[in-house]
């Protein structure tokens, strides 16, 4: 295994189990809404429809998001440009995601709305810019 493999899928070069595994395996509660953007990151590169659905609001929570489906997609890297705080309860994360379609580059660029509700962060929706 190589050394990199550790690492974790949202880019933070923290290992993984030290990043976003205790949230997407362990159910943990994100701290703070860039944490849980970066979980919900991880959670797309490995197809995980489980963590991704619960921790999308009620309100905007799509039925499925049939990951297991789109095998050409293939996420290949995130950069966080903004956390802002809100209020106790609201934050906003801006972000690139870059990923490849059949081998072609693209990216994704957001500002996300996220809201904690009972200590927990939840992602609203977002626009792309
Ligand atoms: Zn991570």
């Amino acid at each position: 295994m190589k050394l990199n493999s550790n690492l974790c899928y949202c880019g933070s070069t923290k290992p993984y189990t030290a990043c976003c595994a205790p949230y997407v395996e362990g159910n943990a509660p994100a701290p703070t809404a860039e944490a849980l953007m970066r979980s919900r990151y991880t959670a797309y590169t490995l197809l995980r429809e489980d963590y991704l659905l619960p921790t999308w609001h009620t309100s905007t929570r799509p039925v499925s998001l049939g990951l297991a489906a789109d095998v050409a997609t293939k996420w290949i890297g995130l950069e966080v440009k903004r956390h802002e705080q809100q209020d106790a309860d609201h934050a906003i994360v801006e972000f690139v995601a870059r990923y490849k379609v059949n081998g072609r580059a693209h990216r994704l660029h957001e500002v996300s709305r996220f809201v904690r509700e009972e200590g927990r962060w939840f992602y609203v929706d977002g626009e792309i810019s």
